[in-house]
C-alpha cells in the first residue's frame, strides 16, 4: 500500500515539476498533522479550526495532484493559500519582521518558482510578492495590527524558521539531484546498450553485405557469361548458367525472408496459422529440400520417423518446416563428410495432443561449450575463421528459437566439438487423425512416382489458360513450361486487360500475378469477381506470387483465389496445379509408355538410404561409368536414366577446357572463377564429385585472387577434367 502511494506519486512517468509538487504537498500535510495535534493541545479550538480548514486545503491540492493529474490546480491552490493566507496571518500573529516570518515569505515564492510552469508562475508570482511587500508596508504603517508576542518566542521563532526552511529548500534540492543523477545513469546506461546494439548491427550488416554480395557477383558473373553464350549459340551452357542464376537468387531471396520474419517477430507481429497438414508432407518436402544439397556434398541422408505418429496434425505446418529447414540446412552446412539424419519420435500423447520430437544430428565439426549460449542470438556467427567460407547470416537459429517458441515448444542442443551435433525441437500439436503415418521411404516412393505420372502425363489441347503478368520475362516462363500440354494460352500484361480478356473469353484456369502496377492482382480479383454475368463465374485463379513469406497462403485463400503458386513458379507445381483444378475432362492421358515408364520409375525412385545404389547397380549404370556417382547423378535428374545419360552427353559437348585456359592465361580471375564455378556444378550434377570438389576449390581461390593456390593446381584440374571427357566419351560411344 505504502509502496503503491509512493509509487504513484513520485514515479519516473510524471515530470520533475510534478513529483516536487506531490514532495511538498506530502510534507505539508505531515506537518499540518503535527500542528493540528498540537494547537489542539495547547492552542485552543479557534487555532485548531484554523489549522483544520489549512489541512483540508492541503489534501484538496494532493487530490488534485496525484489522483487527477491536475497539478496546475493544485499548486495554485497551495501557493495561493499559502502566500496569499497563512503567510500574511501568521506575519501579524507571530511578530512581523522581528519574527522568522521573512524567511518564510521567501520560501513560499521559491515554491512558486518550483511548482509552477509558464505565465501563471509569473503571475502569481508577481500576485505573492504584492501580497508580501503589502504586509510588510502595512505593518510599519500599523504596528497595532500585530499580536503581542513575548521577546524570547521571536528569538526562538527565528531560530526555528532558519532550521525550517533551509532545511526544507535542502531537501529540494537534494531531491532534485537525485532525480537528475539517476536520469543521467539511467541514460548512461541506454547509451552502452545502443552501442552493443549498435555493434552488433554493424557486424550483422557486415556479414550481410558480404552474404548478399556473394550471390549477386554469381547472378553478374552468369549473366556474363549467359550473354557470351547466347552469341555463341551454346544452350546447353546457356540452361547451365541459367540455373546457377536461379540458385543464387534463392539465396538472395532466403537472406530477405530471414530478414523479414525477424523484424516481424521482433515488433511482435509474427502470428501463428494454424492448419489442417498431413506430416509425411512436411517431412517430404523437408526432405526435398535437403537431399540434393547433402548428396552435393557427399553427405548421407537419413529420415527416420516413428511410424505409429499420428498423420494428420493441426498447427502451424509453415513454420514448422521452416524449424525443420533450418536445422537440416545448418547440419548439411556444418558437417564436411559423415551422415545427417532426421528423427521424429512421439515423446507422450494425451486428451486428442501428441507432443512430437525432431532430431536434427550431424557429424560435423560441431560446437564448443562456451559458445552453446551464443548460438541462438541474432546475427551470431560462431568460430567466424574456421567458417569464414561457409555462407551464413547468423539469422536462422535465432529465428529457429524464436519460432519454437511462439510455438510453446521447446529446442536443446547436445554437441561435441569436432564430432558432431543434435538439435532436438519438441513441439506438441492437435491431432485431427489418428491413422499411423507408416514408413516415410515407402512413401516417398509412392509420392516420386505419382508426381512423374503427372508431370509426364498430361496433355490438354482443350484447355484456355490465361496468364497475367506485367512482366514480359515471367509469362516466357509459364509459356515455355506449359508448352509440351499444348494447351491454348493467352496472355495479359496488366490487369485491365485481364479484365477486358476475361469480359470477352471463358478460361479453364487463370493464372494471375499479384505484383503488378497500377491494379494489383488482388484488385484484379476483385474486380473480376464483381462482375455479373461473367463468363469466368467459377473459373479457378491461382494468385503467382513472390511473396513467400508466411501466411501469405491463407491471405489468398481468404480473398477468394482457388490456390497460390509461389514464384519462382517450378514446374512440376504447375502441372501440378492444372491437374488439380482443370476439368477431368479436358485432360488427355498419354498412352505411350506410360505403365512401364512408371514401373521403371518406380524402382529407381526409391529414396530408401540402405539400398541408394541399387537402381543404379539393376539398370548397369553404374558398370558403364564405373568412374562416376551415378546415384548422385541420377538424383539431379529426378532418377531418369535417359535425361542422365543426355546430360552426360551435354557435359561432354560443353568442354570448357580452352576457356579455363584462356581465363587462366590473362588472369581474368573473374572469368575463370565463373568457369570453375560452372565446371564444379555441372561436375556434380554428373556425379563427378572429386573433381567437383576440385573445382570448388580453385573457384574459392580465384575469388580471393589467390593467384599462388591456382598456378599450383590448375594444370592438375584440366589433367583431371580431360581424364573425365575421355572416359565419358568412350563410355558413351554406340556400343557394338
Ligand atoms: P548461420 O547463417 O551462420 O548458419 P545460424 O543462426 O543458423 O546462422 O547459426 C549460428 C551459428 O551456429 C553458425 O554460424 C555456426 O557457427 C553454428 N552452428 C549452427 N548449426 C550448427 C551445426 N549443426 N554444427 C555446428 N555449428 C553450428
Amino acid at each position: 500500500m505504502w509502496k503503491k502511494i509512493t509509487n504513484k506519486m513520485f514515479r519516473e512517468e510524471l515530470d520533475i515539476q510534478h513529483r516536487l509538487l506531490n514532495l511538498i504537498l506530502s510534507a505539508a500535510f505531515v506537518g499540518g498533522i503535527f500542528s493540528l495535534i498540537s494547537t489542539i493541545v495547547i492552542g485552543g479550538l479557534a487555532s485548531a479550526a484554523a489549522t483544520g480548514v489549512v489541512l483540508v486545503i492541503v489534501l484538496i491540492s494532493l487530490y488534485l495532484s496525484v489522483v487527477r493529474n491536475r497539478t496546475t490546480a493544485a499548486a495554485i491552490l497551495i501557493t495561493g493559500m499559502a502566500n496569499l493566507l497563512i503567510f500574511p496571518l501568521m506575519y501579524f500573529s507571530s511578530g512581523g519582521m522581528n519574527s522568522g516570518m521573512p524567511i518564510w515569505f521567501v520560501l513560499g515564492l521559491i515554491f512558486t518558482w518550483l511548482t509552477l510552469k509558464g505565465r501563471i508562475c509569473y503571475i502569481l508570482y508577481t500576485i505573492d510578492l504584492v501580497a508580501h511587500i503589502g504586509c510588510i508596508m502595512l505593518g510599519s504603517y500599523h504596528p497595532e495590527w500585530f499580536t503581542p508576542v513575548p521577546d524570547d518566542f521571536m528569538q526562538s521563532d527565528i531560530i526555528q524558521s532558519i532550521v525550517c526552511v533551509s532545511a526544507i529548500i535542502g531537501i529540494i534540492f537534494k531531491y532534485q539531484t537525485y532525480v537528475y543523477e539517476k536520469q543521467k545513469r539511467k541514460i548512461m546506461k541506454k547509451d552502452e546498450e545502443l552501442h552493443i546494439a549498435n555493434d552488433a548491427k554493424s557486424q550483422f550488416l557486415a556479414n550481410m553485405s558480404h552474404e548478399i554480395r556473394t550471390p549477386i557477383n554469381g547472378i553478374i558473373g552468369m549473366n556474363t557469361m549467359l550473354l557470351d553464350e547466347l552469341d555463341d549459340g551454346n544452350i546447353e551452357d546457356v540452361r547451365e548458367y541459367a540455373l546457377n542464376i536461379n540458385s543464387a537468387s534463392q539465396t538472395l531471396l532466403s537472406i530477405i525472408n530471414d530478414i523479414l520474419d525477424i523484424s516481424k517477430i521482433e515488433s511482435g507481429k509474427m502470428e501463428l496459422i494454424q492448419v489442417e497438414y498431413g506430416i509425411f508432407s512436411v517431412l517430404n518436402d523437408c526432405y526435398n529440400m535437403t537431399i540434393s544439397r547433402a548428396a552435393e556434398k557427399g553427405l548421407v541422408f537419413e529420415v527416420n520417423i516413428d511410424s505409429n505418429i499420428p498423420s494428420v496434425l493441426f498447427g502451424d505446418e509453415i513454420h514448422i518446416r521452416q524449424i525443420i529447414n533450418n536445422l537440416l540446412s545448418n547440419a548439411v552446412k556444418y558437417t564436411p563428410s559423415g551422415k545427417i539424419a532426421l528423427n521424429i519420435g512421439e515423446k507422450s500423447r494425451n486428451d486428442g495432443i501428441v507432443c512430437l520430437t525432431f532430431d536434427v544430428s550431424d557429424t560435423g565439426i560441431g560446437i564448443k561449450e562456451e559458445d552453446i549460449d551464443k548460438l541462438f542470438s541474432n546475427f551470431t556467427r560462431l568460430d567466424e575463421k574456421k567458417n569464414r567460407n561457409i555462407e551464413g547470416t547468423g539469422l536462422g537459429l535465432a529465428l529457429t528459437e524464436s519460432l519454437v517458441k511462439l510455438m510453446g515448444g521447446e529446442i536443446r542442443v547436445r554437441s561435441e566439438y569436432g564430432k558432431g551435433s543434435v538439435f532436438t525441437v519438441e513441439l506438441s500439436q492437435k491431432i485431427v487423425n489418428e491413422e499411423p503415418v507408416g514408413n516415410f521411404y515407402d512413401k516417398h516412393t509412392e509420392f516420386i512416382n505419382q508426381r512423374k505420372e503427372n508431370a509426364a502425363r498430361i496433355d490438354i489441347p482443350d484447355a484456355k489458360i490465361l496468364v497475367v503478368d506485367d512482366v514480359e520475362m515471367n509469362v516466357q516462363v509459364v509459356k515455355g513450361m506449359l508448352k509440351r500440354t499444348h494447351a491454348e494460352l493467352d496472355t495479359a500484361y496488366s490487369g485491365r486487360d485481364c479484365i477486358e480478356m476475361t469480359g470477352k473469353k471463358r478460361y479453364d484456369i487463370i493464372l494471375l500475378d499479384h505484383m503488378m502496377p497500377e491494379m494489383d492482382g488482388i484488385e484484379t480479383f476483385e474486380q473480376m469477381k464483381a462482375r455479373k454475368n461473367s463468363p469466368n463465374d467459377g473459373t479457378p485463379v491461382i494468385v503467382l506470387t513472390a511473396n513467400a513469406v508466411v501466411g501469405a497462403k491463407e491471405m489468398y485463400l481468404e480473398k477468394g483465389f482457388t490456390d497460390y503458386l509461389s514464384k519462382p513458379i517450378r514446374r512440376d507445381d504447375l502441372i501440378e496445379m492444372l491437374h488439380r483444378y482443370l476439368p477431368k475432362s479436358l485432360v488427355k492421358e498419354y498412352s505411350s509408355g506410360g505403365s512401364d515408364n512408371a514401373q521403371r520409375s518406380g524402382e529407381s525412385a526409391s529414396a530408401a538410404p540402405p539400398d541408394k545404389s541399387e537402381s543404379a547397380e539393376k539398370t548397369g549404370l553404374t558398370e558403364r561409368f564405373p568412374f562416376l556417382n551415378t546415384q548422385v547423378g541420377l538424383s539431379y535428374c529426378m532418377d531418369d536414366e535417359d535425361f542422365y545419360t543426355e546430360m552426360l552427353t551435354a557435359y561432354l559437348n560443353g568442354d570448357k577446357r580452352q576457356q579455363l585456359s584462356e581465363t587462366f592465361e590473362t588472369g581474368d580471375w573473374n572469368k575463370y572463377a565463373a568457369y570453375v564455378h560452372a565446371l564444379k556444378s555441372t561436375s556434380l550434377n554428373i556425379g563427378a564429385e572429386a573433381l567437383s570438389e576440385h573445382a570448388r576449390a580453385l573457384e574459392l581461390a580465384a575469388k580471393d585472387s589467390d593467384t599462388d593456390f591456382i598456378a599450383e593446381h590448375h594444370r592438375a584440374l584440366l589433367d583431371e577434367y580431360s581424364e573425365m571427357l575421355e572416359k565419358l566419351e568412350k563410355a558413351l560411344a554406340p556400343r557394338s
